[in-house]
C-alpha cells in the first residue's frame, strides 16, 4: 500500500516541488504547496498576499496564522479527502501541531513524511541557477542564505517531531529527478 497521505520536508531547493507536483498526478491526489499559494496571493494583490509579500521578499516565514488558514482552507477541500501530497507546509512546530488538529478534525491524519536530504552548499549553487531561470525575486543570495538558515532553525526540528510520531523516512535528495523520485516512491511503500 502506498501512502497517500504525505508530507514532503527538505530545505528550499531540495526538489520537493518537482517531486510533490509528479506523485501527486500519479497518486490522483492535490499537490499542497503553500509557497505557491502564497505566490499567488501576491499576484492577485489579496489580503493574504499583501501581508505575505514582505517575508517572502526577505526569505523569512510568513506568520504562522495566515499559512495555517491558508492550508487549512485548501485541506478541507472536497479534492483533498482521498489524499494529497503537502509540499513546504508546515515549516514549524507550531504549524505542525495546527496540521495534526485540523487532520484530526477531518478524521484523518498524515500516514507519511519524506524528507528530502540534500548538502547545503549544493542547494545555495542550485537555487541560484534557479534564480537565473525562473527570475523569482527571493532568489537572490543573500535571501537563499536566510531561508537556508530560516529552514535549519524553524523547520529542521520537524524532522525529530514525525520521527517520534514513527511517520519519517529519510532519503537522499542528490542525483537525479527520475533517481529520487524512485527512493520517493519506495519510501511510500509501506
Ligand atoms: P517555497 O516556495 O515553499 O519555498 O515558499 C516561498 C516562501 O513562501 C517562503 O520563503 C516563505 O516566505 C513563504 N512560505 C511558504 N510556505 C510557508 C509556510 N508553511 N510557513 C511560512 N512561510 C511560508
Amino acid at each position: 500500500m502506498k501512502a497517500r497521505r504525505v508530507l514532503l520536508l527538505g530545505p528550499p531547493g531540495a526538489g520537493k516541488g518537482t517531486q510533490a507536483r509528479t506523485l501527486a498526478a500519479e497518486l490522483g491526489v492535490p499537490q499542497i504547496a503553500t509557497g505557491d499559494m502564497l505566490r499567488e496571493a501576491v499576484a492577485a494583490g489579496t489580503e493574504i498576499g499583501v501581508r505575505a509579500r514582505a517575508f517572502m521578499e526577505r526569505g523569512e516565514l510568513v506568520p504562522d496564522e495566515v499559512v495555517v488558514g491558508v492550508a487549512r482552507e485548501r485541506l478541507a477541500a472536497e479534492d483533498a479527502r482521498e489524499g494529497f501530497i503537502l509540499d513546504g507546509f508546515p515549516r514549524t512546530t507550531a504549524q505542525a501541531r495546527a496540521l495534526d488538529e485540523m487532520l484530526r478534525e477531518l478524521g484523518t491524519g498524515l500516514e507519511r513524511v519524506v524528507v528530502l536530504e540534500v548538502d547545503e552548499e549544493e542547494l545555495v549553487q542550485r537555487l541560484l541557477r534557479r534564480a537565473e531561470i525562473e527570475g523569482r525575486s527571493d532568489d537572490n543570495e543573500e535571501t537563499i542564505r536566510n531561508r537556508m538558515r530560516v529552514y535549519r532553525e524553524e523547520t529542521q526540528p520537524l524532522i525529530d517531531y514525525y520521527r517520534q510520531r514513527g511517520l519519517l523516512r529519510e532519503v537522499p535528495g542528490s542525483g537525479s529527478v527520475e533517481d529520487v523520485g524512485a527512493r520517493l516512491r519506495e519510501a511510500l511503500c509501506a
